[in-house]
């Protein structure tokens, strides 16, 4: 959905938005059952629980860092390619809830894209970007998070 403004190349290169630590581990995708059963084909290691209408991994074995990496990561990146969850296809904007308003935000973990203007970042949600994410939001209300003062605004949608 990024790829306009991000490559795969380089997010299978940084990998940096599907590994956790522990402070943000509640932040993990929410899996279909689709997702869940292709990674167990390919991980069978990983263990999910149900969360809303899908499944997040449980973590398991930290590494020598300390942190959880996805069980969808592989050496190349996603194994779910555009299958991958939605909150993922669009990392690393982020559709938050502030005071019970729907607004995008950006998070500053992904260096690559925090570091352009922000108004090309605004132009590029308003070429069409910013109105699938709101649309997929009233519907899945699961992929909404609060809103953190560490993401600047982008947008402000509607009412939740
Ligand atoms: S942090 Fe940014 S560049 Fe790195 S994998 Fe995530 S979206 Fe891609
Ligand atoms: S599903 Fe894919 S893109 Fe999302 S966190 Fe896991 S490995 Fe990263």
């Amino acid at each position: 959905m990024l790829k306009k403004i991000l490559s795969a190349e380089r997010c299978a290169e940084c990998k940096g938005c599907c590994v956790f630590e522990c402070y943000d581990i509640f932040e993990t995708p929410i899996f279909s059952a689709e997702n869940r059963n292709f990674i167990l084909e390919k991980n069978p290691r990983a263990v999910f629980s149900k969360k809303d209408k899908g499944y997040v991994f449980v973590p398991q074995d930290p590494d020598s860092d300390g942190l959880f990496g996805c069980p969808a990561l592989s050496e190349n990146g996603c194994i779910l390619g555009d299958s991958k969850p939605f909150e993922c296809r669009i990392f690393p904007y982020k559709i938050m809830n502030l005071d019970g308003r729907l607004v995008i935000a950006i998070s500053p973990c992904c260096e690559e894209i925090y570091k352009r203007p922000l108004s090309e970042l605004v132009a590029f949600l308003k070429s069409g970007l910013s109105e699938k994410i709101f649309s997929y939001a009233l519907t899945h209300p699961e992929i909404v998070t609060p809103y953190s003062e560490s993401c600047p605004i982008l947008l402000v949608g509607d009412f939740l």
